[in-house]
């Protein structure tokens, strides 16, 4: 029973190294986050060693009577935190989460509907290579080029026109709110099941700061890992007469024996996301994306054919439109790579480049306002990245500036 660093140095040494790239950069990758201390303990506790095939006081193994309080306590808070009334905490992730669903209301070559991957989607919501694109006929609505924005007219005619057993709210970029009754309307006009993914929004949902798709939707899908804060997980939330079908879709549909250290994560996760504290970081996160769109609607940004994606943000994320920059997606996310901000390259709607370049970067706060960042450094974030992305740039200056950020902030200052 030795300590990791003696039992395995090299693994130790990589753990220790990715620590310190978490420490000295800044993290802007919209779906990531950093995990309390608490859930990271959790997560490596003894529960990994448990397996408790089944639902809390129904198992098919013996010696479930600490995991059952501990899955009871992740779904309980989960249903109180959202206004549910089933939950299941079981799915892996949030695409396990997804295909559940899939798997549990929805037949080989039904129909549904989907924001399109490349205007936003994620690959759950009918990508052509994606288990809902393959299984499934998926039919893809888009956002309206003038404005960025879903474009819900078009989204009712090809309801009207495809009949989807079930049309997919949701995004993994996307910086605006969606209209859940809009959806609701559309659903119920053709007969059709509404499933929202909020994975990303699910933290702003929690703190009061995004409207709650919950009462709108049959099913709302979620990661636990972005917004949220928790471990690398899925949630899916139910209507109760569904509850039935999307328990025995994860189990024993689609996984085995649940990952009950991963739902201790969640439920320390969904008890710090019913906090105060939890809610004004959330807050931190929104305006802390809206100074960075602020800065990049300036006039040396707009000077460099930098624009925003619907001209600003309602949520913790920016998209950067380089369609008319000389500089494409993978340069501008290798320059900030090269001062030490972490982003990802994103295509955005009708892109001339092809998807391994893009023409643009989606810039996400959620990470740093776990670190404590408020409006200030979010703004000195945002002109550093306005700067970087200028046609001529001083590496040196902007790297020392963003340390200087991430000195002010330390990360895990408890762990070593
Ligand atoms: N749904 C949405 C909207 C997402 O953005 C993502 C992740 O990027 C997922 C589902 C999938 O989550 P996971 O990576 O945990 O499978």
């Amino acid at each position: 029973n030795l300590p990791l660093d003696q039992a395995d140095p090299e693994v130790a040494a990589a753990v220790d190294a990715e620590l310190a790239r978490q420490r000295d950069t800044l993290e802007m990758i919209a779906s990531e986050n950093f995990a309390p201390q608490a859930v990271l303990e959790a997560q490596g506790s003894v529960l990994t060693n448990k397996y408790a095939e089944g639902y809390p006081g129904k198992r098919y193994y013996g010696g479930c009577e600490h995991v059952d309080v501990i899955e009871q306590l992740a779904i309980d808070r989960a249903k109180a935190l959202f206004g549910a009334e089933h939950v299941n905490v079981q799915p892996h992730s949030g695409a396990s989460a997804n295909t559940a669903v899939y798997f549990a209301l929805l037949q080989p070559g039904d129909t549904i509907l989907g924001l399109d991957l490349a205007h936003g989607g994620h690959l759950t919501h009918g990508m052509k290579l994606n288990y809902s694109g393959k299984i499934l006929n998926a039919v893809a609505y888009h956002v309206r080029p003038s404005d960025g924005l879903v474009d819900y007219d078009e989204v009712e005619r090809l309801a009207k026109e495809h009949q989807p057993r079930m049309i997919v709210a949701g995004w993994s970029a996307y910086p605006r709110q969606l209209d859940f009754a809009r959806f609701r309307r559309i659903a119920d006009s053709v007969g059709a099941l509404l499933l929202v993914d909020m994975a990303h929004f699910a933290g702003l949902v929690a703190a009061g700061e995004h409207p709650n798709p919950v009462p709108h939707a049959d099913i709302v899908t979620t990661t636990t890992h972005k917004t949220l804060g928790g471990p690398r997980a899925g949630l899916i939330l139910a209507k109760e007469e569904y509850g039935k079908k999307i328990n025995s879709a994860v189990f024993p549909g689609m996984q085995g024996g649940p990952l009950e250290h991963a739902i201790a994560g969640k439920a320390v996760a969904l008890k710090f996301a019913a906090s105060e504290a939890f809610a004004e970081r959330q807050r931190r996160t929104v305006s802390g994306a809206q100074r960075i769109a602020e800065r990049l609607g300036q006039a040396d940004a707009v000077q460099a054919g930098i624009s925003v994606l619907s001209g600003g943000t309602d949520v913790h994320l920016v998209l950067v439109d380089l369609r008319n920059a000389e500089l494409d997606g993978q340069q501008a996310e290798d320059r900030l790579h090269e001062i030490g901000i972490t982003v990802n390259r994103n295509a955005v709607p009708n892109d001339p480049r092809p998807p391994m370049v893009t023409s643009g970067l989606r810039i996400g706060t959620p990470a740093l306002a776990t670190r404590g960042f408020g409006d200030e450094d979010f703004a000195e974030v945002a002109d550093i990245i306005a700067l970087a992305l200028q046609p001529s740039y001083d590496a040196a200056a902007l790297r020392q500036r963003v340390q200087g950020l991430a000195r002010k902030h330390p990360l895990y200052p408890g762990l070593s």
